[in-house]
């Protein structure tokens, strides 16, 4: 029945095409194509022609082995990941027979261009004369952007059986075209699977339709709910980090991110919008029109719209369209706007079929690979010059060397350092001590000399700041004056150093010391120091590995207890939150387990031999409290946010190892929550007011008071503090409307003061435009949003939740929300931000967004009966790369657990 619906609507799709395309065939795109007939067709191996369909990943593989088995002289496939559902992740390198017959020299030449300290410029010249560019297509790392993978079959049939498009042949003969053809098969999957339910007789034009509305969580991000097209410089996720591996292999001169936008949109391609990240080379950006010209030429023979310079930009690091250009080559986006099914009836009337998409995403592909074959000696010259000139300004510029100094959290240190090499960046470990810029460091310091191919990439990433250009700064204050919205893409700020709190040191000059090359690994294996282990283990509380020690412990079963506060044994300073493990509460072979669990977590485990404690609590005070094992809900599924829901989940279950329970906010209303000693409510989309009745919220709070701890992250604040649910003691705040008094300085002040009761209100003078200003600004209204800036927070070392956690937090701040602190007879403001002062360590933030947030909490803890409410006004879990907040975060659950007094 289903293939019956299928077949028919299909015929249908067909028909409706046949209307609107020009009537040049249906196989091909391509005017007057001649395909071989020895190359299979995506209908022959798949059975439906391209574009009648969306492509399921097992589908895609499928089509492109079936190629592979056809033309094993010119195509290859190689696996480069697995997702987290067990998909496989692969790439198509094609290529003339000449060059995939010497496919290894080819990508071995890449690797001597990528680096002149290897290269001479006498012998790049001598490579490049015979060496094809390599063109790299990446499709559909957003899941549901769905029309690229279907265009990278038909990119791929192209290139191996055109017979009547000319540039084809200068194509395989000028370069290797790498082709990536499903980036994110986990949510690609999602997305056909929902569309294919909602499926009837006919395929429905209207954007209201089920095919055209996914349910939460949209199949955009991957299985944990990422956004990948973030993840590229964190690579948290394992499709990413397979990326990046392959990327340093072949080193693309060209790579392109095909995306989708929405579907009343046209098509867009480089040259991409302003701000530039400054850390770009000027050849990279002026390049970027040589693409778009050509992309422009072919639409402009089909009679397409498109449009450039708008929208999206590459300042951001962590795109496909922008980290690959540290490397050396162009990165770019291509977005086509969305049919998001099968046909979808633009605002306009005119209907858009999935095949007009994909022919779209097509044309481009081509564009971008027959652009590197024209200029293949430019865009190889410029990418050798790339090295060249980042090497000569880490040899020149004011920061020459970076230094990571041994350091409390050294845990965070060695991971930033591993990142940055898994990114090609040169990093050694002193194995001496040395002095550099008047400071002297310790051996197992790490330094990283700015002399070396990747400097940019190590710029945008460690530097303090990264600006946006002026004009641009200018420009959008010019908007926001005006109640127009800015232009800020994403984040401005994203200092890896800052995010991982690791003390990082500039210096200007080159340092010059024995070391050895570290490695890529993230987590260094922890060991055992001190004695046999006769009365405990202690693990020190100030680092990732400890939090990972504990989730193993206690998931293991084992029993375990923390101290609140400092204190010293045998000569030794612990630091409040410090774990003790008591030899005589564990049975087994402790030792062997505490080694074992050491090394994998990287954990600092202390064995002690006796009890005695010379300064602070012995090991059975009442400021030692025993953890619990707790057991973890999320709330999931609509009106969550489901970045902010998967990432929160992430962070749990694979940086700490401890398992999360989802429930379905919808669930609340007859859900049991005893079993549970933890529930995080995550950020919500918009928010939960309407999903979350009186009943849930009487619920919740006798949950909280029998002992439970309620976490509300970021903008779930809202519901937790809004006084009518009043399950948080602490409001949100409007904007403080400012006016001038007498004296020129600027007061907060209520705006305007209509009466509303009246029918006209009273006359006023408007002498200036700050008057006309104060009159034309909305009352009530909540203060601007941030684009993401990271901001400090200080935090109370007496309470539990900062126990360990750094003494300054940087927090990322993004959105209008902004609390105020709550009252002491109510709880505790564990980490709030820094006067405005002092505030903003990186990124663009508005001035009155600065004043207001100082002083302001970020993290508060409020009693309630046996448990607890733990706000974070900003959620520390934004795409997992906020590792200075781990401690923090990781308390609320496992210390605020081990608080509450349930009724059991
Ligand atoms: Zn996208």
């Amino acid at each position: 029945m289903l293939l019956l619906l299928r077949a028919i609507g299909a015929m249908i799709v067909f028909l409706s095409l046949a209307n609107v395309a020009n009537a040049k065939g249906f196989v091909e795109y391509w005017p007057d194509a001649d395909y071989d007939p020895a190359i299979p067709t995506i209908e022959s191996v798949l059975g439906y022609r391209s574009g009648e369909r969306i492509t399921w990943h097992r589908d895609t593989i499928r089509y492109f082995e079936a190629l592979a088995a056809a033309a094993p002289d010119r195509i290859t496939l190689h696996r480069y990941a697995e997702s987290w559902e067990g998909r496989e992740l692969i790439y198509a390198v094609i290529s003339s027979p000449r060059n995939m017959a010497r496919i290894d020299d080819v990508k071995a030449n890449m690797q001597r261009l990528a680096d002149p300290r290897l290269t001479s410029s006498a012998q790049a010249t001598s490579i490049i004369a015979d060496q094809p560019a390599v063109t790299w297509l990446s499709y559909s790392v957003h899941g549901n952007e769905i029309s690229s993978t279907d265009a990278a079959m038909m990119t791929a049939y192209h290139l191996l059986a055109s017979r009547g498009d000319a540039r084809v042949a200068d194509i395989l003969r000028d370069t290797v075209v790498v082709i990536d053809p499903v980036q994110n098969p986990d949510g690609r999957d999602r997305f056909i699977h929902r569309f294919e339910i909602a499926e009837g007789l006919e395929p429905s034009a209207d954007l209201i339709s089920a095919e055209h509305n996914e349910p939460w969580p949209s199949g955009r991000t991957n299985h944990y709910l990422f956004d990948m097209n973030r993840d590229w410089f964190i690579q948290t996720q394992p499709e990413s980090q397979g990326r990046v591996r392959i990327l340093q292999e072949w080193y693309p001169v060209a790579f392109v991110d095909a995306h989708e936008m929405g579907s009343n949109a046209t098509y867009y391609f480089s040259p991409e919008a302003v701000p530039f990240n400054p850390h770009l080379a000027k050849d990279q950006t002026d390049s970027l029109e040589l693409f778009g010209r050509t992309n422009a030429y072919w639409f402009d023979q089909f009679g397409l719209d498109y449009f450039t310079r708008e929208i999206f930009d590459a300042f951001y690091p962590g795109y496909g369209a922008s980290w690959p250009s540290y490397f050396g080559g162009i990165a770019m986006t291509y977005e086509q706007a969305s049919a998001r099914g099968l046909v979808v009836r633009k605002y306009d009337g005119v209907e858009m079929t999935y095949r007009d998409t994909v022919r779209n995403q097509f044309i481009t592909s081509l564009g971008t690979a027959q652009t590197v074959a024209e200029n293949r000696e430019k865009l190889l010259t410029d990418f050798y010059d790339y090295q060249v000139t980042a090497i000569d300004e880490g040899r020149t510029e004011s920061i020459k060397s970076y230094i990571v100094p041994t350091q409390d959290d050294q845990a965070a240190a060695d991971k930033m350092a591993g990142l940055l090499v898994r990114q090609g960046v040169d990093v050694g470990r002193a194995t001496e001590t040395f002095s550099a810029c008047g400071e002297s460091y310790a051996a197992g310091s790490y330094v990283i000399n700015l002399a070396q191919p990747r400097k940019r990439l190590i710029r945008t990433l460690l530097d303090v700041d990264v600006p946006m250009d002026d004009e641009f700064v200018s420009e959008q204050e010019r908007r926001r004056a005006k109640n127009i919205r800015d232009q800020i893409y994403d984040v401005t700020a994203w200092s890896l150093p800052l995010m991982m709190n690791v003390r990082t040191d500039a210096c200007n000059r080159a340092v010059r010391i024995d070391s050895e090359d570290a490695g890529p690994e993230l987590v260094l294996p922890g060991s055992i120091s001190g004695g046999q282990g006769s009365v405990a283990y202690l693990v020190p509380w100030s680092s990732a590995p400890a939090v990972r020690l504990l989730a193993h412990a206690l998931r293991g079963g084992m029993r375990a207890k923390s101290s609140d506060l400092a204190f010293t044994h045998d000569g030794r300073r612990y630091p409040a939150g410090t774990v003790i493990i008591d030899t005589a509460d564990n049975q087994g072979d402790l030792r062997s387990t505490m080694e074992e669990l050491a090394r994998r977590t990287g954990a600092e485990v202390i064995a002690v031999d006796d009890s005695w404690v010379t300064d602070g609590p012995n090991f059975g005070s009442m400021n030692v409290v025993r953890f619990n094992a707790p057991k973890v809900a999320i709330l999931w599924d609509t009106p969550t946010s489901s970045y902010s829901a998967g990432n929160t989940r992430f962070v749990i279950e694979r940086q700490f190892d401890y398992p999360v329970t989802a429930i379905r906010v919808s669930t609340l209303v007859h859900g049991d929550l005893s079993g549970y000693d933890v529930l995080i409510m995550p950020e919500a989309r918009p928010d939960y007011g309407p999903a979350i009745g009186e009943d849930v919220v009487a619920k919740l709070k006798d949950w909280v008071e029998r002992g439970g701890v309620l976490i509300g992250v970021g903008n779930a604040n809202r519901f937790l503090a809004d006084p009518k649910v009043d399950l948080l003691a602490i409001r949100r705040e409007n904007a403080v409307v400012e006016s001038e008094d007498e004296n020129g300085d600027k007061k907060p002040k209520k705006a305007n003061g209509e009466d509303a009761e009246e029918p006209t209100v009273e006359g006023s003078y408007v002498t200036s435009d700050d008057e006309y200003k104060a009159k034309i600004t909305a009352e009530k209204g909540a203060p601007d949003s941030v684009a993401g800036v990271l901001v400090k927070a200080n935090v109370d070392p007496d309470h539990w939740l900062g126990a360990g956690a750094a003494s300054t937090l940087n927090v990322l701040v993004r959105g209008p929300d902004i609390y105020t602190p709550i009252r002491l007879d109510k709880g505790v403001n564990v980490a709030v931000f820094e006067s405005a002062d002092e505030l903003l360590a990186s990124g663009y933030m508005w001035e009155q967004n600065r004043k207001q947030l100082a002083y302001k909490p970020f993290a508060v803890a409020q009693p309630a009966g046996r448990g607890f409410v733990v706000a974070f006004t900003q959620d520390p879990n934004v795409r997992a790369y906020l590792d200075g907040l781990n401690v923090i975060f990781m308390n609320a659950i496992m210390r605020g657990s081990a608080h509450a007094r349930p009724v059991r």
